[in-house]
């Protein structure tokens, strides 16, 4: 099979110092490319490409995307964004501006230089879903004022942008649909289930579950989201999306809690807090496309990708 790339590119990653990103700068310096990485260090964090600061072929700018960058790149993968409900719900008004001023700054940066730009928006896009697997062709069922609304619109919104420059100014342009991914370097503060619970089971809390533990999600591991991302960042030029890139596997909460106690020997137990404010009932990708556009689909199963996971995790405490 012929590799990914055949040439070295200079390739721009906003949100770079993040849980994905920073795996995405991994994949990239280890395919030979060039790669800047533009962060705020809002949620990411330096130690999460420490190991890349002394290679040659990487740089570091501190850059807010709410505001025009100017730099010559060949590539751009826009993953800026706070993605745990914890952390994008701490400053609602700066998460919306980050989509959204971020993606006209982004693409306008896409414009001018005539590069391929890919958008990494979100499965919260289908909102708390009537539609299950969600397919890309479902609308959504999103509150538009709701806590989680920041988030969902403004990434609603970045998507219509990117679809708009494609159609109004012909750019290329790639919109994948992300839905739940975990893996090592997750913050272990940022709120997010997976953490959560590996957190909670490690220190001997007992897990948080939320509501009844009913609710559905389909966990992704980092490197299998990450190779879709390049994919699809490769695919021909009129592969556009937006397209879902998930585990179709589907797991409860409740479920995932006891995986999590079960894999890390611990002797916690679990307690019920309220369920929080348009929290989605379910959530399960549909990938067919993935597979017959991309050739892809996910290799690693929950239980695999959750041991490297906690490995990663009693690493850092
Ligand atoms: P993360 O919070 O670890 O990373 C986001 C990065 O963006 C951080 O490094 C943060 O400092 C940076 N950032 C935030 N606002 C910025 C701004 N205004 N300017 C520059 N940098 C900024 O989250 P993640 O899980 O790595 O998510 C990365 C992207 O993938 C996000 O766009 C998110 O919406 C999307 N996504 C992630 C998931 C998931 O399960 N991890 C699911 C769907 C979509
Ligand atoms: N959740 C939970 N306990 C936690 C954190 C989250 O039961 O400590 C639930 C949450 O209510 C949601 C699911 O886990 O139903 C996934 O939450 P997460 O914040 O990871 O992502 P999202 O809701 O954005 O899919």
């Amino acid at each position: 099979m012929a590799r990914v790339y055949n040439s070295r590119k200079r390739v721009l990653v906003t949100g770079g110092a993040g849980f994905l990103g920073s795996h995405l700068c991994d994949r990239l310096i280890k395919d030979g490319h060039e790669v800047l990485c533009a962060d705020n260090f809002f949620t990411g964090d330096k130690s999460n490409i420490t190991h890349l600061m002394k290679h040659d072929r990487f740089e570091l700018i501190r850059h807010d995307v709410t505001f025009p960058l100017f730099v010559e790149v060949d590539e751009i993968y826009n993953l800026a964004c706070p993605a745990s409900p914890v952390h994008y719900q701490h400053d609602p008004i700066q998460t919306t501006k980050t989509s959204v001023h971020g993606a006209i700054n982004m693409l306008g940066l896409a414009k001018r230089l005539g590069v391929k730009i890919l958008q990494a928006s979100t499965s919260e896009v289908y909102g708390d879903p009537s539609v299950h697997p969600q397919t890309e062709d479902y609308w959504g069922h999103v509150n538009p004022i709701g806590p989680r609304s920041c988030y969902d619109e403004g990434k609603r919104c970045a998507e219509t942008l990117f679809f708009d420059y494609h159609r109004q100014l012909g750019l290329s342009i790639k919109v994948a649909r992300i839905f739940n991914t975990y893996g090592p370097r997750m913050h272990p503060a940022d709120g997010r289930v997976v953490s959560n619970f590996i957190v909670q089971a490690l220190s001997g809390q007992p897990l948080t579950l939320y509501g009844a533990g009913t609710q559905t999600r389909s966990f992704c591991y980092v490197d299998d989201l990450i190779d879709g991302l390049v994919r699809l960042m490769n695919s021909p030029e009129d592969v556009t999306g937006p397209i879902n890139l998930g585990n179709p596997v589907e797991f409860s909460m409740a479920e995932l809690a006891s995986l999590v106690i079960e894999l890390t020997g611990s002797t916690s137990e679990v307690t019920h807090v309220p369920l929080p404010a348009d929290d989605p009932r379910q959530r399960n990708p549909d990938i067919r496309l993935a597979r017959e556009i991309l050739g892809w689909e996910p290799a690693v199963p929950l239980d695999d990708g959750l041991k490297r996971t906690i490995d990663d995790f009693k690493g850092r405490t």
